[in-house]
C-alpha cells in the first residue's frame, strides 16, 4: 500500500528519499521548480545530468521518461528528472504525463527509494490546467504498481493544493 498525500509548500525543502524534478528534455537546467532544485542542491545535480547527457541521452531526455541523479545539498538521496508534456488543447497528451509519474516511480523503485515527493509537472511554463494535471497524477499513482510506501505532491500555492487536496478526497 502506498500512501498518498497533498502539502503545500517548497519541493527544495523536502526530506524524502526522492525528489522528482519537472525537468526539461536538455537536462541542463531551465526554471519553475528544475530551476529552484538546481539552485538548492548545488552544482553536483547538474554535473550528474551533464554526465547523462553525454552517456546516455546525447539528444535529450524523451517526454514522459525520467531518470535519476543525486540530490547534492538537498535533503534527499536522489533527484528523479522527468520531462512532462507541454499543454495542448488540440492533442491530448494526458498518457505523456500519466507516464512521468509512472516512469519516475519506476525509477524510484529501481533505486530502493520508499518516500517521494513529486511537483505538479507539467503545470507551470507547460500550461497544463491543474485540474486535469491534478487528476492524472493521482489516479496514476493510485494505480501503480510500487514498492514506494509515501507519495507527496508538493504544491507551491495555495489554489493548486487544494485542486489536488480534493482529487485526493
Ligand atoms: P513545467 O515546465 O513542467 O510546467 P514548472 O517548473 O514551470 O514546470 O512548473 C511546474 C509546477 O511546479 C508549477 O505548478 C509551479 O508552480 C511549481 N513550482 C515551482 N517552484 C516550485 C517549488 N520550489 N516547489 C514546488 N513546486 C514548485
Amino acid at each position: 500500500m502506498t500512501t498518498i498525500e497533498a502539502v503545500q509548500g517548497d519541493i527544495t525543502r523536502e526530506s524524502v528519499d526522492a525528489i522528482v524534478n519537472a525537468a526539461n528534455s536538455s537536462l541542463l537546467g531551465g526554471g519553475g521548480v528544475d530551476g529552484a532544485i538546481h539552485r538548492r542542491g548545488g552544482p553536483a545535480i547538474l554535473e550528474d545530468c551533464r554526465k547523462l547527457r553525454a552517456s546516455h541521452y546525447g539528444k535529450g531526455l524523451a517526454t514522459g521518461q525520467a531518470v535519476a541523479t543525486t540530490a547534492g545539498d538537498l535533503d534527499a538521496h536522489w533527484v528523479i528528472h522527468t520531462v512532462g508534456p507541454v499543454y495542448s488543447a488540440t492533442e491530448d497528451r494526458s498518457d505523456l504525463l500519466a507516464s512521468c509519474y509512472r516512469e519516475s516511480l519506476r525509477v524510484a523503485d529501481e533505486l530502493g527509494a520508499r518516500t517521494v515527493s513529486f511537483p505538479a509537472i507539467s503545470t507551470g511554463v507547460y500550461r497544463y490546467p491543474m485540474q486535469d494535471a491534478a487528476r492524472i497524477a493521482v489516479d496514476t499513482v493510485r494505480a501503480a504498481r510500487t514498492d514506494v510506501e509515501a507519495v507527496r505532491f508538493v504544491l507551491f500555492d495555495a489554489p493548486a493544493y487544494e485542486v489536488f487536496a480534493a482529487q485526493l478526497r
